[in-house]
């Protein structure tokens, strides 16, 4: 399916009170579309050290109306030049386009941590006459000239869990490691609905309102405790009990914040804590090191009822081992004769 800038202006327009895209925003998207679009930056998307994840969350299906493919999306409204894992090309053209499109104006939107032990070469992102660029080498070279840096998930904005203990690649973020303001988008992985809110609004020329640890605060703004609907509902003594809160089992709600209770995941079906799991507070920077461990164990085992010890178990009948027999190619590979 072809997503075209008139489609996605649609869709943002349909989908405005769901992703909270402003009037302003959509005004001036709606121009910049309207005058072919030639002004809007192009997108270049490097992946440092990560488990893709994000890619998996942004290509999921958004919308059951409007545009469902996001690639086509992202190649035909915001001009994704460079994606590793979505784009088409490879090898030198791959490596060219993203040195045609630095001369530019160009968003440059990292997903990953950045590896910078070993002298960043545990993240290869190409090669260029025959030398190999590192993450560390690439986000370097691109990010002060960019118009804007998103970091896409938790690893690039705060390190993540690439950057958990020990961390022995040196994994930073990537603004720790250009010293330079990023527009963070966490989450482990983040919400579809976050990089597109986020994206419409760079491509709009405006630039969304941070809190201090650079989000967004229309997505991340509360605390997922303070609207949760497990609040003030008593404590969850075990899992698997509907409705009451989880904070005796571990939850991380109080700390964390996103919109994840209102909005949901997989197009509104369902979110963590509605699915009777805890909040592991894969927003916040510190995660997954200051939210260890996420869950606690000491809840009531005691509910569980043991087997009846006066009925000895029903064991399996024993099944003689079978012999082993040994391949003579094997005892060619381990030296046997
Ligand atoms: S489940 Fe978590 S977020 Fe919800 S009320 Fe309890 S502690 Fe707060
Ligand atoms: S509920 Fe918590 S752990 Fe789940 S996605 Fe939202 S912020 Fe992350």
């Amino acid at each position: 399916m072809q997503i075209h800038r008139r489609q996605f202006l649609k869709y943002c327009v349909g989908s405005a009170t769901a992703l909270g895209l402003p009037m302003t925003v959509l005004g001036n998207l709606e121009q910049a579309l309207a005058a072919g679009g030639a002004v809007l930056p192009k997108v270049i998307w490097l992946n440092g050290a990560n488990c893709t994840g994000c890619t998996v969350s942004l290509a999921n299906l958004f919308s059951n109306s409007g545009p469902t493919d996001i690639a086509d999306l992202l190649f035909n409204t915001i001009d994704l030049v460079f994606h590793p894992n979505l784009m088409g090309a490879a090898g030198d053209l791959a490596v060219q386009q993203v040195k045609d499109t630095a001369q530019g104006s160009y968003i440059l939107a990292v997903e990953g941590g950045i590896p910078t032990a070993f002298n960043g070469h545990t993240c290869m992102l190409w090669t260029d006459g025959g030398k190999d660029v590192t993450a560390m080498e690439a986000v370097q070279m691109l990010a002060p000239n960019a118009a804007a840096i998103l970091s896409v998930g938790t690893c690039a904005s705060y390190g993540g869990m690439p950057a958990a203990d020990p961390n022995p690649t040196g994994i930073v973020s990537v603004s720790e490691l250009t010293g330079l303001n990023t527009v963070n988008i966490p989450g482990c992985p983040t919400h579809p609905d976050w990089i597109v809110w986020t994206i419409a609004h760079l491509l709009s020329g405006v630039m969304p309102q941070l809190d201090d640890r650079n989000r967004p605060t229309d997505l991340y703004g509360t605390e997922i405790h303070k609207v949760c609907p497990r609040k003030d509902q008593g404590e969850a003594k075990m899992f698997g009990v509907e409705h009451k809160c989880l904070k005796e089992l571990g939850c991380k709600g109080p700390k964390t914040k996103s919109d994840c209770p209102s909005r949901k995941w997989n197009n509104g079906t369902n979110w963590c804590i509605g699915a009777g799991a805890i909040c592991v507070g894969c927003t916040e920077s510190g995660f997954p090191d200051k939210f260890s461990p996420f869950y606690k164990v000491e809840y009531g085992y005691q509910d569980f009822q043991k087997p009846n010890d006066s009925q000895p178990p029903i064991q399996p009948p024993i099944q003689p081992t079978p012999q082993r027999k040994y391949q003579p190619h094997l005892l060619l590979l381990l030296g046997g004769s």
